[in-house]
């Protein structure tokens, strides 16, 4: 892979946002699909592992073939997510950066739609949308698609197989001779068969490495776990992770709140995300953990696809997903743009088997995660009960008298005595409570 992006095709101000980017190379689907999208005429469907690049390998060509004169919407990006709607919108404006006169617009759902609607009214040449919010502009006599000769479906198995009736209803406002581009990092075999109703007949074909489907750069591992120890085995791994940033999946919006809610009273620096919270909520979090204010990302599938957050150290299933492929999509958030990553999966015994299926149908072997020892895991947890202490802000609605009284028993002894006293009491308690889950551990494996 010895090409650059001029040899491509690829136009000088383009070239130059790209050494902003400090993209001093095609990836290799960017090289296989640049000029096919440049110079033919073709429906496309791009293959290419989880953070390979494809958005530049669609997005830098789109920018390039807008006809910068015509004032109409020229191409529509769909996406399954507003989450990643938000993001390639901000990838194109950085292409664009030396192309001031492409008009660039994001049109996503939970937010006010007004401004959008107003945004619209000026010159669009090129629009990122998800597809509930474009059917809702196109009603209103908002926006006018029927000049696209272009249509992205990014994520297009999730496209075609969860938002169908809405890509449908999309479709129909679109040009009938426009070129049709999806892109996609699982195809499978039935959705296939769909992708003949959306494409012409001539097809391109381009696959990058997909004959196995985990991307190379990540170590699979598992660990079984008892019910009741889960939380403290996830804690005991999260601390072992400190500083480094990674995202946690759980199967459902309850089970997120359940654990950035048992993640918060620890301390631990994190935020949810799913689809029951608001749009504004939503952002605020996504951004905050793009800039590292928060490390930790507790989400739904919601999260798994195309999200692109530099430097995801690990990602964890926290419930094996239901899908062979969301396998795929989760673990795929780590070790991206040929970075190295970890995906921990927090299993029951009874899920080991649903495990060898995975391995068989993704091709990928996960080795044996090391759970923490008892002792170590209790060490821990006494360290996360001190960090809660001393994050702990004062209480000032406790009554003089009160506090006064507490003074009183304290008063004669030293911080040292004091620290130790409240250590003991710690793990007087914490005993008692880890031999009830003892307890609860062994008569599950005499059941
Ligand atoms: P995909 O859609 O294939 O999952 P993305 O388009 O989100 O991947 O890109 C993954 C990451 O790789 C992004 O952070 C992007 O900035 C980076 N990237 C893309 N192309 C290049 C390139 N040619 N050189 C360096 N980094 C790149
Ligand atoms: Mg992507």
């Amino acid at each position: 892979m010895l090409k650059q992006f001029s040899d491509l095709g690829i136009i000088a101000p383009l070239q130059k946002s790209l050494a902003d980017l400090k993209f001093s190379k095609p990836t290799e689907i960017q090289e296989k699909t640049i000029p096919i999208l440049l110079f033919q005429k073709d429906d496309f469907v791009g293959l290419a592992k989880t953070g390979t690049g494809k958005t530049a390998a669609f997005g830098l060509p789109l920018l390039q073939l807008i006809d910068k004169d015509n004032k109409s919407i020229q191409a529509v990006i769909l996406v399954p997510t507003r989450e990643l709607g938000q993001q390639i919108y901000t990838n194109l404006i950085s292409f664009a950066t030396y192309l001031p006169t492409v008009s660039i617009a994001s049109i996503c759902g939970g937010i006010s739609i007004k401004p959008q609607m107003e945004r619209l009214k000026s010159d669009t040449h090129l629009v990122v949308a998800t597809p509930g919010r474009l059917i809702d502009l196109i009603k209103r006599n908002a926006i006018n698609i029927k000049n696209a000769n272009y249509l992205v479906l990014d994520e297009a198995d999730e496209m075609i197989s969860s938002l169908k009736d809405g890509l449908d209803e999309i479709v129909k406002e679109l040009p009938k001779n426009k070129r049709t581009f999806l892109f996609t990092a699982t195809l499978p075999g039935t959705i296939k068969q769909l992708v003949q109703n959306y494409m012409s007949k001539h097809v391109i074909q381009v696959s990058v490495e997909m004959e196995t489907v985990g991307h190379q750069g990540i170590d699979h591992q598992f660990v079984v776990v008892e019910p009741i120890e889960k939380l403290d085995v996830l804690m005991h791994f999260l601390a072992s992770k400190e500083g480094e940033r990674g995202i946690i999946f759980c199967k459902t919006k309850a089970a997120v709140n359940k654990l950035a809610k048992n993640l918060a009273i620890n301390k631990f620096s994190s935020g949810a995300i799913h689809g029951s919270l608001t749009q504004p909520i939503r952002d605020r979090i996504m951004e905050q953990f793009r800039a590292g204010y928060i490390n930790i990302l507790v989400a739904t599938d919601l999260a798994a696809r195309g999200i692109d957050v530099k430097e995801i150290s690990y990602v964890v299933n926290y419930h094996l997903p239901d899908v062979y492929d969301t396998y795929v999509h989760r673990s795929g958030r780590t070790a991206r743009a040929g970075a190295n990553g970890f995906s921990l999966t927090v299993l029951q015994k009874e899920e080991i088997e649903e495990l060898k299926d995975f391995e068989k149908a993704l091709g990928i072997t996960f080795k044996e995660f090391k759970k923490a020892d008892a002792q170590s895991i209790e060490e821990n947890n006494g360290l996360l009960w001190a960090k809660k202490i001393f994050k702990t802000k004062p209480n000032h609605t406790v009554s003089p008298e009160f506090k006064n009284k507490i003074h009183t028993i304290f008063h004669h002894l030293t911080k040292e005595e004091l620290i130790e006293k409240v250590v003991a009491n710690y793990l007087l308690q914490s005993t008692n409570s880890t031999n009830l889950k003892e307890e609860v551990i062994k008569s599950n494996k005499n059941r």
